[in-house]
């Protein structure tokens, strides 16, 4: 397995409760600056330019927000409410439960606060990590969450090779298995949508097969985002990936590919009986 150096770093932040345009998101909470799990194709990579960090850097930097449990409670002090009718999603641009949380426990520690203000929205977690097992307490103890786990493959091989430091795909599906017999709410992020399952629609199935196996029946699913920064780095970070794997991650994105995609994709949703939890998500906004 690749390795390389991380530098980790006690910060203070001056915000975390962040009003957010995600779909379905009013909220965001971002404990950590960077992610060490360093997926190539992360759109997050941009966070950089906020601790002067260049996009190839991402992966190698994690920053601790150390008084993010402080401001969180001031934060909670403004909601009208207690919060009722909104969703506060943790995390957008970095994974709430990497290696760093089993130090700093900044994630876990934001949850307790929210459990007990009596928090009266909805928390969704979105992870890749089995470290969220560790909050299953705090989870029972909120009013409404639910927990998505990032599904891209059923390979181990697949997710170490997009996913370099993440934890593999296979002890994810687990964390979504142990999730749901706890009784709590899940869902499946299917997504990026890796290039080379258009033409493969046993490959897609055998991931929502995973999934269905889990007990999970709630999805996102998403197309890849090959913004030029993203795809940049994805292109150093891939540098002995096969040229003609490179030529379908280009086709992915023209429209005849993702209606393709989408098609297959739907089709198979209807199979399985999973419940879409918003249109198969395409960032064309942030194409160049
Ligand atoms: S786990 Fe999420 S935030 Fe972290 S590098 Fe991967 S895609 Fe980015």
């Amino acid at each position: 397995m690749e390795t390389s150096t991380l530098e980790t770093k006690e910060i203070t932040a001056k915000s975390i409760l962040v009003p957010s345009k995600l779909p379905g998101c009013d909220f965001v909470i971002n404990c950590y600056t960077g992610c060490r799990f360093g997926c190539s194709y992360c759109y997050a990579s941009f966070m950089g330019r906020f601790v002067d960090k260049k996009i190839s850097d991402w992966g190698n930097y994690v920053y601790a927000k150390i008084n993010a449990p402080d401001l969180l409670k001031k934060d909670l002090i403004k909601l009208k409410n207690k919060g009722k009718g909104k969703t506060i999603l943790l995390s957008s641009v970095t994974d709430p439960f990497q290696g760093a949380e089993a130090k700093y426990h900044l994630s876990a520690k934001c949850l307790e606060i929210l459990a007990d203000y009596g928090f009266e929205g909805e928390v969704s977690i979105l992870t890749k990590s089995p470290l969220v097992l560790n909050v299953l307490p705090i989870l029972k103890r909120l009013k409404n969450v639910d927990v998505g786990l990032t599904i891209t493959s059923t390979d181990d091989k697949i997710s170490r090779y997009f996913e370099k430091f993440a934890p593999n795909v296979s002890q994810r599906l687990e964390t979504l298995k142990k999730l749901n017999e706890e009784g709590i709410k899940t869902y499946a992020f299917f997504g990026p949508l890796l290039p080379h399952f258009v033409a493969n629609k046993e490959e897609i199935k055998k991931v929502l097969d995973a999934i269905h196996q889990t007990g999970t029946r709630q999805l996102f699913v998403e197309h890849i985002n090959l913004s030029k920064y993203i795809k940049d780095r994805m292109l150093e970070e891939l540098k002995d990936i096969d040229k003609s794997f490179l030529e379908q991650f280009y086709s992915s994105q023209s429209k005849d590919y993702r209606s393709e995609l989408n098609k297959l994709i739907l089709d198979l949703l209807k199979e399985y009986d999973f419940e879409l939890l918003h249109e198969i998500i395409f960032h064309k906004e942030m194409m160049s």
